[in-house]
C-alpha cells in the first residue's frame, strides 16, 4: 500500500493553473465482512485544470470508475479530500455531468424528455428547458428525433442523447466513463470526431473533459494529457502531455510511438515506466543500435496459436479486454501473446481491437505441422534475432553457434536479465518453428536435425 504517486513518472504537474477539481491523497477502500478491507485506490493526487481533455487509462479493475466517482463527488473517498474550486467538494455547488458507457437513459421518456430531465431537476422553467434541449439535440445531430423513445434508436444515437443530456446543463467539467466502448468502430469514430469538433469550436461552455477509457488509441487521439493507472490497488503509473496537433493521424510516427509507449507501460506493470516519448521533434532519427532488435514478447507459440484460433472463432476481431475476460486471463498475461501475434504479422491492433490478418487466418485454419511452417516463415521474416541465429547456423560449417555470440549483441540493448529472457523466448520460438535447436548443456544453438552424436563429433574434432 505504500506504493503511491512516488513511483509515478510525473512529467506533467499541472500546478500553475488553478484546478477546477483537485484531489489530495484520496484513497478508497471497501469494507469486507471479515474485517479486512480491500484497498481499491491508494493515496493519489490528481488535478483537473481548465482547457484540457484528460484521459484516465488503465486495465479493467484498476479503479478508473472509482476515481471518476470520487472526482465528481458521487462517492466519498475513504481518506483524503477532493476540492471543487478549492472548497471541499461535499459542500460545494458542483457543476459536472457524466456520460456512461451504458447510456443510462430513461426508457419511458422520449429523447427530448431525457435531455430535459437534468434541467428539470435543476428547476429550470418549462420553456427554457425545451428551448435548450432542442438546441442541444440539434447540436449533437438528433434534430427530428425528439419524440422517439430510446429503444427506437441505434446505439450511436442513444449515446448522442447521452451527450446531449450531459451537455445541456453546461457542465464546467464533462466526465465520460468509457463512452464509446459499447459502440461499433465506425460509430465510435464519428462520435469522437464530433465531440472533438464541439470542443475545439467551443460549441460547449465546458472547460475540461475527463475521459475514462481502456482504449489506448482513443486516449492518444483525444487527450491533451494522459494518466495511466495501475492496479492492486489503483495508483498513477505515468502522467504526461500529448502534444500532437489536432486532428491527429493514427499512422504518424509520433502517434504510433506514443501508443507503443503506453502499451509497454500497461504490459509491464512491474517495471517503472520510462519517460513518454518526445513528440515535438516530428519523425525522429532513430538510434540505429537502439532500434536493432525488437523486444520479443514473452509468449509461447502455443499461446499465439490459441489466441488466433479464438479470434477466428469470434469472426476475426474482438476487443482485447473482452478477449481477456472471455479467457479469464489477466490482461497483463494476454498482452504479451497479442504482442507476439502482432510482431509475427498475424494480427493488427486497431482501436483496442485485435484484428486477425490474412496470414493469421491461414495460420489459425491450418493443421499443426503447417502452423509450424507458417510460424517459421513469419518468424524469419519479422524477427531479426531468429533470422540471425538461423543464418549463422546455416553458414557455419559445423552448424552450431554458442549462445554467447548472440548475448553479446543483445546486451548492447537489453539489461542482463532481459537478455536472458529474450534468449529463452528466442529458443522457445526457434524450437517450435524448427528453425534451430538449443543444446542447454553446451549452451550452443544447433540446426534442428543434428543429433547429439554429430554435435559431440564436432566438439571432439576441435
Ligand atoms: P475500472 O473502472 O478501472 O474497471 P472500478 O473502479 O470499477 O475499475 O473497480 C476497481 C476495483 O474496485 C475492482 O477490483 C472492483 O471489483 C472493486 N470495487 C468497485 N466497487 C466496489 C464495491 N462497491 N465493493 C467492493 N469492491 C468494489
Ligand atoms: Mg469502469
Amino acid at each position: 500500500m505504500q506504493e503511491t504517486s512516488t513511483s509515478a513518472v510525473v512529467q506533467n504537474p499541472s500546478t500553475k493553473v488553478e484546478a477546477i477539481i483537485r484531489a489530495e491523497r484520496i484513497e478508497k477502500y471497501y469494507a469486507q465482512p471479515s474485517q479486512n478491507r480491500i484497498q481499491v485506490i491508494s493515496a493519489t493526487d490528481l488535478s483537473i485544470v481548465p482547457g484540457e481533455i484528460l484521459a484516465l487509462l488503465g486495465p479493467s479493475g484498476s479503479g478508473k470508475s472509482t476515481m471518476l466517482r470520487m472526482l465528481t463527488g458521487l462517492s466519498t473517498p475513504s481518506a483524503g479530500q477532493v476540492y471543487w474550486h478549492e472548497k471541499p467538494i461535499a459542500g460545494a455547488e458542483v457543476n459536472v455531468s457524466i456520460v456512461f458507457q451504458s447510456f443510462a437513459l430513461f426508457p419511458w421518456l422520449t429523447v427530448l424528455e431525457n435531455v430535459e430531465a437534468p434541467l428539470q431537476a435543476r428547476g429550470v422553467s418549462r420553456d427554457e428547458r425545451r428551448e435548450r434541449s432542442m438546441k442541444m439535440l440539434d447540436t449533437v445531430g438528433l434534430d427530428g428525433f425528439e419524440g422517439a423513445y430510446p429503444k427506437e434508436l441505434s446505439g450511436g444515437m442513444r449515446q448522442r442523447v447521452g451527450f446531449a443530456r450531459a451537455l445541456v446543463v453546461e457542465p464546467e467539467v464533462l466526465f465520460m466513463d468509457e463512452p464509446f466502448s459499447a459502440l461499433d468502430v465506425l460509430t465510435a469514430e464519428n462520435l469522437r470526431s464530433e465531440l472533438l469538433e464541439l470542443w475545439a469550436n467551443k460549441a460547449m461552455p465546458t472547460k475540461a473533459i475527463f475521459l475514462v477509457t481502456h482504449n489506448i488509441e482513443e486516449a492518444v487521439l483525444l487527450a491533451d494529457r494522459i494518466i495511466v493507472l495501475g492496479r492492486n490497488p489503483g495508483h498513477i503509473r505515468t502522467d504526461f502531455r500529448v502534444q500532437l496537433a489536432q486532428p491527429r493521424d493514427r499512422k504518424s510516427e509520433p502517434f504510433t510511438q506514443l501508443v507503443d509507449y503506453i502499451y509497454k507501460v500497461l504490459t509491464k506493470p512491474d517495471v517503472a515506466p520510462a519517460e513518454a516519448p518526445d513528440q515535438q521533434a516530428g519523425p525522429r532519427i532513430r538510434d540505429q543500435r537502439q532500434m536493432h532488435y525488437q523486444m520479443l514478447p514473452h509468449a509461447r507459440p502455443g499461446g499465439v496459436a490459441g489466441l488466433l484460433e479464438l479470434l477466428l472463432d469470434k469472426g476475426g476481431r474482438d476487443d482485447i479486454y473482452r478477449l481477456a475476460d472471455d479467457l479469464a486471463f489477466e490482461i497483463d498475461d494476454l498482452l504479451p501473446i497479442v504482442d507476439a501475434a502482432q510482431l509475427l504479422g498475424f494480427l493488427k491492433i486497431e482501436e483496442g481491437d485485435a484484428a486477425i490478418t490474412e496470414s493469421g487466418t491461414e495460420f489459425a485454419n491450418s493443421e499443426i505441422l503447417r502452423q509450424k511452417e507458417l510460424f517459421r516463415d513469419a518468424a524469419v521474416e519479422h524477427v531479426l534475432l531468429l533470422r540471425q541465429i538461423r543464418r549463422a547456423l546455416e553458414s557455419k560449417s559445423d552448424h552450431t553457434v554458442p549462445e554467447d555470440f548472440f548475448l553479446d549483441m543483445l546486451d548492447e540493448q537489453f539489461s542482463e536479465e532481459e537478455c536472458l529472457r529474450q534468449m529463452e523466448t528466442a529458443v522457445a520460438w526457434g524450437r517450435y518453428a524448427e528453425l534451430f535447436d538449443f543444446d542447454a548443456g553446451r549452451r550452443r544453438f544447433v540446426l534442428p536435425d543434428m543429433q547429439d552424436e554429430d554435435i559431440a563429433a564436432i566438439e571432439d574434432a576441435k
